[in-house]
């Protein structure tokens, strides 16, 4: 099998063809030269979540969350520490709600942190709330089958 996968690259957000079977060997970004997948969330605006989420073909979980939210604050290096549980099968991102705040409206983000899991840029699941690391990953992977 020599299926491939539309990868957004963390650094630059230029979506790269990479072979499923390649996923975890380390692949580069054609363009930057950057690891795919370095096991820390990127953080998105409003056009680079449009790539990630809509484009890109790899499961996006996103933390809604904002900088005065200390739950949030909390959850961060929990979320953290699930990106290098989860990576390369899925992509962790995160939405500062002060920042960006059109991206909160637009998907109805009425508390934070809030987790949201996307694929080919449809809500698969939500839950609101600080979660551990292991909560996080279980929680995926109850979604996901
Ligand atoms: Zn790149």
């Amino acid at each position: 099998m020599s299926e491939a996968l539309l990868v957004a690259c963390p650094h630059c957000h230029t979506l790269n063809r990479v072979p499923h079977t390649r996923l975890a060997e380390a692949p580069v970004c054609g363009r930057c030269g950057k690891r795919l997948f370095d096991a820390h969330p990127v953080a998105l605006d409003a056009a680079s979540f449009d790539v990630h989420a809509g484009r890109a073909e790899l499961p996006l979980l996103v933390d809604f969350w904002a900088p005065w939210c200390g739950p949030c604050l909390t959850m961060a290096p929990q979320f953290q520490a699930a990106a290098v549980q989860l990576e390369p099968q899925l992509r962790l991102a995160k939405v500062d709600t002060e920042a960006v705040p059109a991206l909160g409206a637009r998907f109805g983000i009425r508390s934070i942190p809030t987790l949201v899991l996307f694929r080919h840029g449809r809500e698969l699941a939500r839950q609101s709330g600080a979660m551990s690391a292991a909560d996080i990953v279980r929680w995926v992977r109850a979604q996901r089958g």
